[in-house]
């Protein structure tokens, strides 16, 4: 880690106090090493009552010396009202051995209970003390993930070092925060995590353990606001257009924009007309239109003379791209070309060489727009589909190409409203909220999978009328090998049934496998494709009509939403069945229900937040974000949007970080790893 530098105006003692706590990274590192469970070391037993492989503390005493014998380890034996117990030692000195275990007295020991031919015996005892003296083993001992390599006490002495060496610092919060949920300080919730004295101080839900989490949100949401108000006042280029292309392009649609969309086109002009980058996202449900948002940007940017990219996450989506938008660029009059990574030499050299001259306005593409060899005149704008596979750094690279470029981030994720804003803290947010009109809602039903045979009757009909299906099986991590063999059991029985009309896609198929696949598929000659979720995110074959869902009560409604959005999208009207396996327990129950009820992504997204938490959408890849370390998705995703309105609240207040508040909050900056933000502000 960088020395630490003190904020402007910091006090002396606060500064040596921080370079005590973040002292090199390692210091740092043990302080935030969250213990994943504990050793409760508080309940005394008797000897005939320890129980082999549990840990026991006994008071019992020493009765005898047995000492080593040949390669044996030294044994002393130990007696209470119940029975004996032996402690073993090997490689002990005899007179070490004869200090600690003075025959006839008294002693607590607590360690791992073993039997060893048949007797009960202790092998090297965790902790060994006078209770004559008021001595206790601690009452409970956290332990930590990663002892494989380090032993358990070794990395406890490094922690406690750590502590003893780890002052008071200036609360960063307001102090109605902790007060209001009876929190402790910073320090003494770390103490209790590092030294509890009842196994509830290392609850990931106690007290101690949410503190610290929150303060690792609420850093995280200083940063991204610190970083949103850094790119909104550094140089970029104004684009004003003159409605040349724009003009063009709203005139030759068939259909008029919805609301949403002319709110969105509306925010996005007024964006990049201010003299910065844009950062923004434009979040639509599936079917939205953010296409023609896209384009109407670029159209927007090329009437400024810069040109546009757009970037797709697979070779196959940058084509579907590039079919849907070269219509639209053109008939604004604008000249756009697809790069991916298959082109041959000659029309990908010729398509170089267009944009280079500036004579192509738009090239929509894959992470092969990065090249080196892919050169623009003037780069001014970037739209990314789909961003949650992209990282910042891919989208810095792009950014690069440029300069200053404004960047539209398009995603077909809702997220509710509260908690956009913390979850995408950097970007501004532009929401189609509203479906252009006539489109039929897709029909959904449950049932429960005993009832596959006759969907697969019902999948034949609609075959027959030229309809496809998908037919999706979960994948969940934890048990991958067994998912993997559920896909492909269903791919065989249909299969069986169907032939050659079968295919299957999943993510251990190499990607020109699964393209080829998807390609069939697509072209008809597969009507039924068996698949993991990798077909979620914006793949479009107008023909598909019927999504199922196997085991739908273990995806979650945001996922279900996504897939079921891949149906309906042609002129058929979609449905979509989610089979169960019973029994559903409540909330399955709850779920799979909302998702008949309602085709509206946001209310189901604001569902999925009421029953699940903030959990998943706080799993989002987040863009160069440093990794959680006290934070736990599921059990903290509540505090989100709390964290956020505290960090906005702050940084408004004092987005140079100043004052005294604003001091203590670089440190915790510099905590948990957002540094950069911290410079960020004392520049601003
Ligand atoms: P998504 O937000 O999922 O990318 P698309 O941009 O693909 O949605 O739009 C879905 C469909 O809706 C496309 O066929 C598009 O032509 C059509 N569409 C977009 N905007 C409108 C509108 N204002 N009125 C009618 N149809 C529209
Ligand atoms: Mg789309």
């Amino acid at each position: 880690m960088a020395p630490f530098k003190l904020p402007r105006g910091a006090r002396r003692e606060a500064a040596e106090l921080i370079a005590k706590v973040a002292g090199g990274d390692l210091n740092r590192d043990l302080l935030f090493l969250a213990p994943h469970g504990a050793i409760d070391r508080r309940n005394r037993v008797a000897i005939a009552d320890t129980r082999e492989g549990e840990i026991a503390t006994i008071e019992a005493e020493v009765d005898k010396h047995l000492g080593a014998f040949r390669n044996a380890p030294y044994r002393i034996r130990l007696r209470d009202e119940t029975g004996f117990l032996t402690v073993a030692y090997f490689r002990a000195r005899e007179d070490m051995m004869q200090r600690l275990w003075p025959v006839g007295q008294k002693r607590l020991v607590s360690g791992k209970i073993e039997l060893w031919n048949g007797e009960r015996q202790m092998l090297h005892p965790d902790h060994v003390v006078d209770p004559a003296k008021g001595e206790a083993p601690p009452p409970v001992e956290p332990v930590y993930p990663l002892t494989a390599d380090l032993p358990l006490r070794t990395l406890q002495r490094a922690i406690k070092t750590a502590l003893d060496a780890t002052g008071e610092l200036p609360e960063w919060l307001d102090p109605t925060t902790p007060q209001g949920h009876d929190w402790p300080r910073f320090r003494e919730a770390l103490v209790k995590l590092h030294q509890p004295a009842e196994p509830g101080d290392i609850k990931p839900d106690g007290p101690a353990r949410t503190r610290l989490a929150y303060d690792e949100l609420f850093a995280r949401q200083c940063a991204l606001r610190l970083r949103r108000a850094h790119r909104r006042d550094s140089a970029g280029r104004a684009v004003i257009g003159d409605g040349s292309h724009t003009k063009r392009l709203l005139a030759a649609l068939p259909y008029k924009p919805t609301g949403a969309q002319t709110r969105a086109f509306a925010e996005i002009a007024a964006d990049m007309a201010r003299p910065a980058p844009m950062l923004r996202l434009l979040q639509g449900d599936v079917g939205s239109g953010k296409t023609l948002a896209a384009a109407h940007t670029m159209a927007l940017a090329a009437e400024a003379g810069l040109q546009s990219a757009l970037m797709a996450p697979t070779d196959i989506l940058a084509r579907q791209h590039g079919a849907n938008l070269l219509p639209l660029l053109e008939s604004a009059g604008l000249r756009a070309a697809v790069l991916t990574g298959r082109d041959k030499t000659a029309a990908r050299r010729a398509i170089l060489e267009q944009l280079a001259s500036g004579a192509i306005h738009a090239l929509i593409g894959t992470h092969a727009l990065f090249q080196e060899s892919v050169t623009f005149k003037d780069l001014g704008l970037i739209v990314i589909d789909e961003q949650h596979r992209f990282g910042v750094s891919d989208r810095m690279r792009l950014v690069e190409k440029g300069y200053a470029p404004h960047v539209l981030v398009m995603s077909a994720t809702p997220i509710p409203r509260t908690l956009a804003l913390a979850v995408h803290g950097d970007m501004d947010l532009s929401v189609l909220d509203e479906k252009p009109p006539g489109r039929q809602p897709i029909r959904t039903v449950a049932m429960p999978s005993s009832r596959a045979d006759e969907l697969a009757d019902h999948i034949a009909e609609a075959a027959a009328r030229g309809e496809r299906a998908y037919w999706v099986c979960p994948l969940i991590e934890e048990s991958e090998a067994v998912d993997y063999a559920a896909v492909q059991d269903r791919y065989d029985v249909l299969r069986e049934r169907f032939g050659d009309g079968v295919e299957i896609v999943h993510g251990r198929m190499a990607a020109s496998a699964r393209e080829a696949a998807m390609e069939r598929f697509r072209a008809g000659e597969a009507f039924l494709l068996v698949a993991t979720t990798v077909i979620e995110v914006g793949v479009d074959v107008p023909e598909a009509s019927i999504m199922v869902i196997e085991d739908a009560d273990r995806f979650g409604l945001a996922q279900l939403h996504q897939l079921r959005g891949r149906v309906g999208r042609g002129s058929l009207r979609g449905s979509c069945v989610l089979l169960w396996r019973g029994p559903l327990s409540q909330t399955a129950r709850e779920r799979l229900d909302i998702m008949r009820r309602t085709d509206d992504g946001f209310v189901i997204a604001e569902k999925d937040y009421q029953l699940r938490g903030a959990g998943d959408m706080l799993g989002f890849r987040q863009s160069g974000l440093p990794p959680f370390r006290l934070v736990d998705p599921e059990t903290h995703g509540k505090l989100l949007a709390g964290a956020d309105m505290e960090a906005r609240m702050a940084i408004d207040r004092d987005p140079t970080l100043e004052y005294e508040r604003g001091r203590a909050i670089a440190m915790a900056l510099e905590l948990f790893g957002y540094a950069e933000a911290a410079q960020l502000a004392r520049s601003g």
